[in-house]
């Protein structure tokens, strides 16, 4: 018998001959714009928290006072004996916000699309997908045995096309897209997506992963910053980012919610999130009900970081949103770049292929509402610095 092993590292080392191994860095702390990581004190320009609320005192607190309250664990899944009153509270609160009827609550971003996208999608339907959805959209369409299609990203012409190639094909049709595309940070145009949709008789599911807090009025997201409140059939988001805490969800009607809630696996067969960690959501989205200072100073330190790296010659892609790419070309400069930026007390992640296509490997900075001027101002000397050592800006 061959070592199991033996099998395994034949691949690592496959991945590590093509430059392709994750080197994961520890947080040695929370995660806030003066991070620890692996020893040195950086800039965090690499984590999804916009708003700064992970290590938000209201949500803290929020989580503390629920772990004394109902413990550390739920003791269920949802469907048995792991719903407390918290988890429906936060559907509440979360409908009320994104403008729906209902909401159900998933583990995970990831588990809402795995889960629920199966299930939407079956033998006799059709799913279309932006060609650059997120790998949580790609795995929920492999689980099924509905029809596939791709759609050249963001292209209303090629969606056209797909929907007039197979109309009347399928029983449900279905335009899934991210909202904010993770690495340009560029915004889905999904006002024209659904009006396709609607000509076509399909449904509209959206993932806002990156729009949640940081687009439309106090943080709603893209649904709410294009005004299409009640023609997203499916406004799936998760709370691991712009909300700081764990957790996806779908948003829409009280059918698709109880639809979802007794068809989805990932839902059905995995224990509910614990009550500190639900309490911390509720309390991300009753902070933003009351309050939009910090969605207001993520776009404001966007504008400032964005219009600065300009400034200073480096290109910034196609993004539109506080994902910010600086456009480096090769993957090894892309590399280098980050290397030497970490060195400089600098935490941005290299993007190369084949996670982007070749050729347009970058280094992604994201801002965040905690950052202050002096730490932007910090990186930025940095990333200029860098840019100039490595003949990327003179
Ligand atoms: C991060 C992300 C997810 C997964 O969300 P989690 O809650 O972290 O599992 C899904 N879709 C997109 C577009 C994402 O960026």
């Amino acid at each position: 018998m061959v070592a199991l092993d033996s099998i395994l590292a034949a691949e690592v080392n496959s991945l590590r001959e093509k430059d392709l191994l994750w080197n994961i860095k520890q947080l040695q702390g929370p995660s806030v714009p003066r991070s620890k990581v692996d020893g040195k004190d950086v800039v965090m320009l690499c984590s999804n928290n916009y708003l700064g609320l992970s290590d938000h005192p209201a949500l803290k607190e929020a989580a503390i006072e629920a772990v004394k309250k109902y413990g550390a664990g739920s003791g269920s899944v949802r469907a048995i004996a792991g719903t407390m009153d918290l988890h429906i509270r936060l559907e509440e609160v979360i409908a009320k916000f994104k403008k729906t009827e209902d909401c159900i609550y998933y583990q995970s971003g990831f588990t809402a699309n795995s889960g629920a996208i199966p299930q939407l999608g079956v033998e006799g339907d059709l799913l279309i997908s932006d060609e650059l959805n997120h790998g949580s959209i790609i795995d929920g369409v492999r689980l099924t045995k509905a029809g596939r299609a791709i759609f050249k990203h963001k292209n209303m012409d090629d969606l056209k096309r797909v929907l007039e190639e197979n109309k009347g094909k399928a029983k449900k049709t279905w335009v899934i897209t991210d909202g904010v595309f993770s690495m340009d940070g560029d915004i889905a145009p999904l006002g024209e997506i659904s009006k396709l949709a609607q000509e076509y008789g399909a449904y509209v599911y959206v993932d806002d992963a990156h729009g949640d807090g940081v687009l439309g009025d106090h943080g709603r997201g893209i649904t709410d910053h294009f005004h299409l409140h009640g023609k997203i059939e499916a406004d799936m988001g998760t709370f691991s980012k712009g909300f700081g805490v764990a957790g996806g969800y779908i948003a829409g009607s009280k059918t698709l919610k109880e639809f979802l809630l007794n068809k989805s696996r990932t839902y059905l067969l995995t224990g509910s999130h614990p009550p500190a960690t639900v309490a911390a959501c509720i309390a991300a989205i009753e902070l933003l009900e009351k309050d939009d200072t910090l969605v207001k100073k993520v776009w404001e330190n966007t504008k400032y970081f964005k219009g600065e790296l300009k400034e200073k010659g480096f290109n910034t892609g196609e993004s539109e949103t506080p994902i910010t790419p600086i456009m480096l070309g090769e993957s090894a400069v892309a590399k280098k770049f980050s290397q030497e930026l970490f060195a400089e007390g600098v935490f941005a992640l290299p993007i190369v292929f084949p996670m982007v296509a070749q050729g347009k490997a970058r280094i992604r900075t994201m801002m965040t509402a905690a950052h202050t001027k002096e730490d932007l101002d910090f990186a930025l000397g940095k990333i200029e610095k860098v840019g100039q050592k490595l003949g990327v800006v003179k």
